[in-house]
């Protein structure tokens, strides 16, 4: 029975799926006229060359030998049957976890990083700026612009640049430069620190500085870049589906009954589940399940519209499932999985009833991360833990049934960086939250009369 499946350099795909191709987008990108957005206005913000791949229709795109150069760095990663949880719970299902915690920087995030600071310095760009909220996506944005040779800035969301301050010792160590956000650096960040001079900061904040700070730079040569949430981002991720084929493939695993990821933007469960979506639009029978917290249930419980992707109004508007653009989570939560929207792409699939979204309360993950910490071995960042309660839930599910189900999760990264979270679930510090409904409908009031985006 193999414990750890892993691919040759050699055995890498060399291309990307693109779910465009599957499922036709339907809803455009909005401007701020409320019109679809114009190339002009998107590429302020955005090289040309990753915009092209957004909307592109091509179901395969290549990846570049250069990108592919550095991705070998710690790719194929490997994929492990998970044998000691297995053997915990008593379930005849397998239990399959790719393995995203081998990059340098600690998760899947890289994986998009890498290429999108390849093709911004193809277009002549030499700065990025980004957001960042447990600071995954930083490091891993100035790690890709240390390789690549770009200069980096990151706004950190305050509450995690005071909780994880070696985030930024990462990002410092790869030569970027990171502040917290609300910052006294632009616009957007002196108007919420006027209201608010102890705001703990939002994703959505924390975007809007980082697109006016590459807007301001008026060469053309600074550019944001955003780590989730948009189609590129999201081609860029499949490598990870691409490769558990593969890799279960070689094993003689035909059959996948269930696939999971946690999702924040929806980058690393569409990376593995995009794949296995393609599948199930041709007929395969596979329950794909992206999950979320119940504190901030952009799936479950927030409906499909038009909405900002930032909380100044700057970003482009954007189909998806949507908690409010003004929405600002507890801080006590998992950092990555705190964003008020859904990709775009996960978003319709889900409208179209391809996926069945689950929320998960924190204390239900940390319990699942130490059970698999126990069992596995592995430490799991407090956003993968939400996939690992999932798979748990369903290998119980499959013991009730009797059924050998094959379940494969994704396991985005590792929580070395993010102990405080579970120093304080010892401590019994750590507590269930359900956002209230009223404060959704309250929220979505603002934009009641944006267009609605068609659902099928
Ligand atoms: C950022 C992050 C997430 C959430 O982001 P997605 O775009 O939804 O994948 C999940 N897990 C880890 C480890 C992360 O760093």
């Amino acid at each position: 029975m193999p414990i750890k499946v892993v691919l040759n350099e050699d055995e890498i795909p060399r291309q990307w799926y693109n779910l465009n191709a599957d499922l036709t987008p339907k809803n455009p990108i909005l401007g701020p006229d409320l019109k679809p957005a114009t190339p002009e206005w998107l590429g302020k913000m955005f090289p040309m060359n990753l915009l092209g791949q957004s909307i592109s229709m091509d179901r395969w795109i290549d990846i570049p030998e250069e990108v592919l150069e550095i991705l070998y760095k710690w790719r194929p990663s490997p994929l492990h049957r998970a044998t000691g949880l297995e053997k915990a719970l008593g379930t005849p299902a397998k239990i399959y976890y790719k393995n995203e915690s081998v990059s340098p920087p600690g998760s899947h995030k890289p994986n998009t990083a890498v290429p999108q600071a390849f093709y911004s310095k193809q277009f002549g760009v030499e700065r990025l700026t980004t957001e960042t909220g447990a600071g995954q996506w930083g490091s891993a944005l100035a790690f890709a612009c240390a390789l690549i040779g770009l200069e980096c800035k990151v706004f950190m969301v305050r509450v995690s640049f005071d909780q994880k301050p070696f985030r930024k010792t990462m990002m410092q160590a790869w030569g970027a430069d990171c502040v917290p956000s609300p910052s006294g650096e632009t616009q957007a960040g002196r108007d919420i620190l006027a209201a608010n001079p102890d705001s703990p900061g939002s994703l959505g904040i924390a975007i809007s500085e980082a697109i006016e700070a590459a807007i301001a730079d008026e060469s053309g040569k600074t550019k944001y870049s955003l780590g989730s949430v948009l189609p590129h981002v999201l081609l860029h991720q499949t490598i990870i589906g691409l490769e558990a084929k593969k890799q279960l493939e070689k094993i003689g695993e035909k059959k996948m009954d269930v696939v999971i990821g946690c999702a924040g933007g929806g980058s690393n469960f569409a990376g593995l589940a995009f794949p296995y979506l393609h599948d199930k639009i041709n007929g395969a029978q596979i329950d794909i399940i992206p999950v979320e917290p119940f504190s901030c249930p952009t799936m479950t419980k927030a409906p499909y519209v038009y909405d900002y992707g930032d909380t100044a109004q700057v970003a482009p508007i954007a189909p998806m499932h949507s908690l409010g653009h003004t929405f600002v989570p507890p801080p006590i939560h998992a950092g990555g999985l705190r964003y008020h929207g859904m990709a775009p792409q996960v978003s319709q699939a889900i409208a179209a009833g391809l996926l069945a979204p689950q929320a998960v309360h924190q204390l239900e993950c940390f319990q699942a991360a130490i059970t698999f910490a126990r069992t596995e071995g592995i430490i799991v960042a407090p956003e993968t833990s939400h996939a690992v309660a999932v798979a748990i839930q369903e290998a119980n599910k499959a013991k009730e049934e009797g059924k050998e189900k094959v379940i494969l999760f994704n396991m985005s990264g590792h929580g070395l960086m993010d102990l405080r979270g579970y120093d304080l679930y010892f401590k019994g510090k750590l507590h269930d939250y359900e956002y209230p409904e009223e404060e959704i409908h309250k929220a979505l009031d603002q934009i009641k009369d944006f267009p609605k985006p068609q659902s099928a």
